[in-house]
């Protein structure tokens, strides 16, 4: 387990139910700034095909 970023999370809630564009997004960003935890594969996959940076 890395390090929780408190500020960033508390600044950047994952909505209730999130489509997978907003999902995605939101662990970009997440990988940005915390580490808490790392991205789940299955998701990661999504982003290498979406091709989103
Ligand atoms: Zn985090």
């Amino acid at each position: 387990m890395g390090k929780i970023n408190k500020e960033w999370h508390l600044k950047h809630k994952m909505p209730k139910n999130p489509t997978q564009e907003e999902r995605i997004k939101w662990h970009i960003e997440h990988s940005k700034h915390c580490s808490c935890r790392a991205m789940p594969a299955k998701l990661a996959e999504e982003i290498k095909k979406s091709g989103i940076k």
